[in-house]
């Protein structure tokens, strides 16, 4: 027997497989010592590393390599006793690190994020006993003798009015272990209280009562409710003109999620600028305190840390943020939606370069939860996934507050007689506009609507601009070497010295900044109060929130910016919103330009005209009958998408296909252009027939911080094996120090 025994290896014991933290995801197996066996897939530990520790993330409890397993060092602590991420989420951040090729790690960040990884922020928390159950005269008594100190802790509490007591009211730390047995055993619970820094300013909300949903509300949210409690359904695409009630839908759904005893994550574009939302969710819930919390970008790390744990230990059912809160450790999750689910700002524009709409559908596929992606306006994506059959489309066509759309006018600018003063920025229509509601006391909104860098071509006399004859993209000018080039297939073109199509000597370089037309108004309207907002301005915190707050309170006449303030069009005193250049979005390199103009002019015409009067939008543009501009004047949402999905199919471009881009950095011009020379060819060797890449040139936006831009497009049937190759050929590559290669898959900027 004995030497039977001795044959047979011993068994290894489970090792943790460690995803060390900051070291280019390395994983290394260690020893679980006695005491920790609450380890497991998801906690975060501390371990020993070359003579000094760190922590890291435990991926897997697996037989480690025999070679060294009776080496292994052990762990040095197991931070919370309770696994930090939850298996779902994990899962989540293996699948969206292969998918866009980046290491596991900063997936992990994402989820765990700096504050409480940290550990620095420590809440003020202390421990409170509830009492669930009185044992029988007999049970106590034998409790009494076995173990007198859980007896006393009992007696204490059922004394107590209320059957409660903070943990230092009954011997404090040394009362945790009998409590403890105590809670094992059924009798009482520890409930941890904290002192909580609340990023909505402990605000009071006034609570409300949901309305009476009328018929296109209650069969979209029969719908939701439906799939909630079916637990494994097919995402829903909630198309819903703006105003339609589509918030109230989502508060009464969530209602229904949270008595289902599932929690409900939200997602919108910018919570800073959609601030009704945010007071909408706190309003309908004040009723159970604590329930909403908020995640946004402006926070503290001590109200991060807050609102995370506040989640993690599900005292917190609902979660509201921008594209970071999709990591929010909400438990059963049961109800994901994703607000303005077209938005640009799901996508993230640093590395992860990853979807937040995207992976709120595969979050919602892992955790079992139902997914409401919500817009008047949805991508084209989710339009075209809901033509395959792989969402569910409900649908909301009227306005739910009964309210007119405004007046949209598409005012022609190659007619526009032209007037030195305005610099082609302000026609006589729009000027005289807003004169009227000055004298009126009423609000102006004025977009810009500026994306990108990218200089094109443009006739002011018949708005004709230099397209790609392969891409029917605008083409970009590049000053060296005095050529139009196509950032998608490379194609060059000469710069014609007069238009083509009308002959005139006018054709001209476009673009200009906010602040340019900010000097302009200023000079038209000397008299109004006016604030502008862009990029530039929104860098002093809360610079943003003041403006928005000063043109709400009506202490200024009028607001100009670019797109950003478009989402948050909820000022009831606006009468007049004006889009300067409806073309300048059109006309930039970008597959998804088209798309996102119909986006900008439908929001705004749905918006203008909120309060008791009556809205007038007017839409300044070269190229009047672009299908886009004429579907949002129509507010003809299928239309646009009809038209558009065969034109993106005709093109193959997305969604019918994955598009991706190469970016190589370097301070020195002739390094990024030989690294990015160098990976081309071998990519071009690598990757399969089916997958596209053009050749390498200068970005759109040739230098930024100091650093030359160079750039490929590829475009594949399936992302997964692009971003393989591509991610291996960088690797083999080993680019110096002096080289950044970016691989952003699925792409959405082109500059
Ligand atoms: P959306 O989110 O689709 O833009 P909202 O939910 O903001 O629309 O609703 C627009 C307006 O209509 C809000 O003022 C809201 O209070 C109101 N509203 C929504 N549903 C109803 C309803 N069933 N009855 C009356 N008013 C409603
Ligand atoms: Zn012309
Ligand atoms: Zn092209």
């Amino acid at each position: 027997m004995q030497e039977l025994f001795a044959e047979n290896p011993v068994p290894a014991a489970l090792a943790a497989r460690v995803l060390l933290d900051g070291m280019n995801d390395m994983v290394l197996d260690y020893a679980i010592p006695a005491g920790m066996e609450g380890v497991q897939r998801g906690s975060r530990v501390e371990v020993p590393l070359r003579g000094r520790h760190t922590t890291g993330t435990v991926l897997a409890l697996a037989a480690p390599d025999e070679r060294w397993a009776n080496h292994l060092k052990p762990l040095r602590r197991l931070i919370s006793e309770e696994p930090t991420i939850s298996a779902s989420l994990l899962d989540m951040a293996e699948w969206a690190a292969r998918y866009y090729a980046v290491p596991v790690e900063q997936l992990i960040r994402c989820i765990v994020p700096e504050p409480v990884r940290q550990e620095r922020h420590n809440e003020k928390t202390c421990k409170i006993l509830v009492l669930q159950d009185w044992p029988d005269a007999d049970t106590l008594n034998k409790l009494n003798s076995r173990a007198p100190r859980q007896a006393a802790i009992l007696r204490y509490l059922h004394a107590s009015p209320d059957k409660k007591a903070l943990l230092s009211d009954v011997g404090g730390s040394p009362a945790l272990t009998p409590a403890r047995a105590l809670q094992k055993q059924g009798w009482l619970r520890i409930e941890e209280e904290a002192q909580h820094r609340d990023p909505a300013g402990n605000e009071q909300f006034a609570p409300s009562t949901p309305l009476e949903l009328n018929e296109e509300q209650q069969l979209a949210l029969q719908e939701i409710i439906q799939a909630v409690d079916e637990t494994a359904t097919r995402p829903l695409l909630l198309q819903g003109v703006t105003g339609s009630g589509k918030t109230e839908v989502y508060l009464q759904a969530a209602r229904h999620a949270l008595e289902c005893g599932k929690g409900v994550l939200i997602l919108v574009p910018e919570i800073s600028l959609t601030p009704q939302t945010m007071a909408r969710f706190k309003s309908r819930f004040a009723d159970i305190p604590g329930a909403v919390a908020i995640l946004h970008s402006a926070m503290s790390d001590g109200e991060r840390f807050d609102e995370w744990h506040a989640i993690h230990r599900g005292k917190a059912r609902i979660a509201i943020g921008p594209r970071s809160a999709l990591f929010a450790p909400i438990r059963h999750l049961g109800l994901i939606i994703v607000d303005e689910e077209h938005d640009a700002s799901y996508k993230q524009e640093t590395s992860p370069r990853y979807h937040g709409r995207d992976l709120a559908v595969l979050r919602a596929h892992l955790e079992g939860a139902t997914v409401v992606l919500g817009s008047a306006t949805p991508s084209l994506e989710s339009l075209h996934n809901v033509r395959l059959g792989k969402y569910k489309l409900l649908r909301m066509d009227k306005r739910a507050d009964g309210q007119r759309l405004p007046l949209t006018r598409v005012l022609d600018m190659r007619t526009e007689p032209k007037d030195k003063r305005y610099l082609g920025i302000l026609s006589e229509r729009l000027r005289m506009a807003i004169e009227e509601r000055l004298g009126k006391g009423e609000q102006t909104i004025l977009l810009l609507n500026r994306r990108g860098f990218a200089r094109a071509l443009q006739c002011p006399d018949c708005g004709y601009s230099a397209q790609c004859e392969h891409c029917a993209l605008p083409m970009t000018y590049h000053a060296t070497e005095n050529r139009l080039v196509c950032h998608i297939c490379g194609f060059r073109a000469v710069v014609p010295g007069c238009c083509p199509e009308c002959r005139s000597k006018g054709i001209l370089l476009e673009g200009y900044g906010t602040q340019k037309v900010e000097a302009v108004l200023r000079r038209c309207f000397p008299q109004a109060r006016l604030h502008r907002v862009d990029a530039d301005v929104t860098i002093r915190k809360n610079a943003l929130r003041d403006i928005l707050d000063d043109f709400r309170a009506h202490r200024t006449d009028i607001l100009l910016g670019t797109q950003m303030i478009s989402k948050g069009l909820d000022f009831p005193g606006v009468t007049l919103v004006g889009v300067l250049n409806a073309d300048l979005g059109l006309n930039i390199p970008d597959p998804r330009a088209a798309e996102r103009t119909f986006q900008l002019l439908t929001q705004v015409a749905g918006r203008a005209g909120r309060g008791d009067l009556d809205g007038e939008v007017i839409i300044q543009t070269y190229s009047p009958q672009a299908d886009c501009i004429q579907y949002a004047r129509r507010h003809d949402t299928d239309g646009f998408a009809e038209t558009e999905l065969a034109l993106r199919q005709q093109m193959n471009f997305p969604p019918f296909c994955h598009m991706a881009v190469l970016t190589v950095r370097s301070p020195q011009e002739e390094l990024a252009r030989l690294a990015a020379e160098t990976l081309y060819s071998r990519l071009l060797a690598a990757l399969p027939p089916n997958i596209q890449i053009s050749t390498p040139l200068p970005a759109p936006l040739p230098k930024a911080h100091g650093q030359f831009r160079y750039q490929c497009t590829l475009k594949s049937p399936t992302a997964r094996t692009m971003a393989d190759v591509c991610a291996r050929e960088i690797k083999a590559l080993a680019a110096g120090d002096d080289v950044t290669i970016v691989l952003d898959i699925d792409a959405y900027s082109f500059v």
